[in-house]
């Protein structure tokens, strides 16, 4: 799947796809689901529960390429973690059919750091795990690398405990290889490509704007799961590092992005992946 952006070109990249991860959003069950016919059939099951997309975006403008998240990775152990443990996808062969080696990667943006956003970021040679992208600067938020650098050893909470073990293997090996570029947004990375402040799902949470020939794509991250977050955007997610911020966030940036010609392209939105907002009846829809 594919979106030009002016000279901007974006590719989607598949790891997995969930059909039915309501999880993400608990209060978005069946019966709330089933009020928004918008989003059938593309972004929910048919009986209603949420669906969820892991995948990477490849930016490729006229002078760079980079990779907007590298999802969750293969034979990465993630018990307990149910659909992430010890994947064997075929993420590297898709994004070398598509044309990308790992080697021609300039740049690497994690929009966050969470486990589904920086698997690929290294991969495992002869028992270390080294940078996929050798030759990429690898961007992340300051705040999310000051936040999830320092995760209290003692935590007792699971998925405190996933993103230590994600911290060692993901981002370490890329800040021990000097590739890492710790960033404030907002930011340009290069010529069309900017991370603009999307904070609450993680302190340091970035969305990637794209700009060429007079048009414009946002690239989300979390600071949106799921479009029926459009429809409502206090819905929220128990993955959110701080709700009340999520919230404001979606507000502000439906506000801004509402009955223009930009793209939303989502990170976790299956299906379509992409359309453009329209504000109705007090609320969104995205039009695919
Ligand atoms: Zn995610």
């Amino acid at each position: 799947m594919k979106w030009n952006i002016g000279d901007i070109r974006v590719t989607k990249i598949q790891e997995v796809v969930f059909p039915k991860f309501s999880d993400v959003i608990p209060a978005a069950t069946p019966e709330v689901v089933k009020q928004i016919k918008w989003l059938f059939p593309h972004f929910v099951s048919e009986d209603g529960h949420l669906s969820l997309s892991i995948h990477s975006l490849i930016v490729e403008t006229p002078h760079d390429k980079l990779v907007v998240d590298t999802c969750i990775g293969n034979s990465r152990s993630r018990e307990g973690f149910d659909g992430f443990h010890m994947l064997a996808t075929n993420y590297m062969q898709d994004m070398l059919a598509e044309g990308y080696k790992p080697d021609d990667i300039d740049y690497v943006l994690c929009t966050h750091l969470h486990v589904d956003h920086v698997g690929w970021n290294t991969h495992l040679v002869d028992g270390n795990y080294i940078p996929t992208f050798p030759n990429a600067s690898y961007l992340m938020g300051k705040q999310d690398l000051e936040f999830w650098g320092n995760i209290d050893e003692d935590t007792d909470i699971d998925f405190m405990k996933l993103q230590r073990t994600v911290f060692e293997e993901c981002l370490k090996p890329i800040l021990d290889a000097g590739l890492a570029r710790p960033v404030e947004a907002p930011a340009s990375v290069c010529d069309g490509v900017s991370l603009i402040p999307t904070p609450g799902h993680t302190p340091g949470h970035c969305s990637v704007l794209l700009e060429s020939k007079g048009e414009t794509g946002l690239i989300t991250g979390d600071f949106i799961h799921h479009p029926i977050q459009f429809h409502d955007a206090a819905l929220v997610s128990p993955f959110d590092v701080d709700n009340e911020q999520a919230i404001e966030t979606r507000r502000k940036i439906f506000g801004k992005y509402a009955d223009t010609p930009t793209l939303i392209i989502g990170t976790h939105f299956a299906g379509p992946t992409a359309g453009t907002l329209i504000s109705e009846n007090g609320t969104y829809r995205l039009q695919v």
